[in-house]
């Protein structure tokens, strides 16, 4: 295998199984520092488990992933638990659901994996904390709870804390999908804002013209494959799945 400095992920025949249940079929892919991949493709074709297992959220079934040059695991074997928890360093994970502890403050949230994780002290994380609510817009927001803001607010803080680990790419499954569409479009603002400057970022989402406009290659994903990639998969999609799935989504 060969990569090369910026590349930052490399995917190669992915598969994962729930039991009897073939979710992901061989799917290969790779990113470079700086890139956005967008991913669609309907419900149920495997584009949440595809994240989950980037991140060691799920354990692979088979094939190959590799994060910043790193092994993560080859042929379906993992490498050992300490180079595991520092590649899972280098990725970060923004849920639909925003997944805020309810019980801490924004602060608190965005401060807390800083200290875990990380080991830093309060202050710095508190100071990296101040920086980042101040770009998410959400300086006033700090001693908040999550049930006291609105659902665009709470993404903005899981943005935040996700960013405040210092990913080298930042993954966002669905970011918008719980949100009123009056809502949306400050989510999308924000992940513009971080393709801007240059971020680099996998982001499932349905909203085609926000998927089309701010990724380098989208991918399109049906029944657990990788259907097509590439810059033009929205504006001229090649495979009739693809243009079946766009159809339907233009028709709503
Ligand atoms: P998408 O995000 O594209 O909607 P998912 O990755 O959530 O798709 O799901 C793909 C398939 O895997 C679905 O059929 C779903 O029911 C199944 N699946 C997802 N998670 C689990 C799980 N933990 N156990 C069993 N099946 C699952
Ligand atoms: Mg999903």
């Amino acid at each position: 295998m060969i990569t090369t400095n910026s590349e930052i992920l490399r995917v190669e025949q992915l598969k994962k199984n729930f039991g009897e249940l073939s979710v992901l079929k061989d799917v290969s892919f790779s990113l470079h520092r700086g890139e956005v991949l967008g991913i669609i493709g309907p419900s149920g074709s495997g584009k949440s488990t595809l994240l989950r297992c980037i991140c060691q959220l799920e354990k692979i079934t088979g094939g190959s992933v590799f994060i910043c040059g790193q092994c993560m695991a080859k042929n379906g074997v993992y490498t050992d638990n300490a180079s595991l928890r520092k590649i899972a360093l280098n990725v970060g994970l923004v849920f639909q659901n925003f997944n805020l502890f309810p019980h801490f403050s924004v602060l608190k949230n965005i401060t807390e994996a800083q200290r875990i994780v990380l080991g830093k002290s309060r202050d710095e994380a508190e100071e990296t904390a101040h920086e980042l609510l101040k770009k998410m817009n959400l300086e006033k927001k700090e001693l908040c709870y999550p049930c006291e803001l609105s659902g665009g607010q709470q993404q903005r803080v899981s943005i935040a804390r996700a960013l405040a680990l210092k990913p080298e790419v930042l993954f966002f499954d669905e970011p918008t999908s719980a949100l009123d569409p009056e809502l949306t479009g400050e989510i999308l603002s924000v992940i513009r804002e971080l393709a801007a400057e240059k971020m680099t970022m996998v982001v499932v989402t349905h909203e085609m013209a926000f998927a089309r406009d701010t990724s380098d290659v989208i991918a399109f994903m049906d029944g657990g494959v990788i259907v097509e990639q590439g810059k033009d998969v929205i504006q001229n999609p090649q495979e009739e799945r693809t243009k079946a799935f766009l159809r339907r989504f233009n028709e709503n």
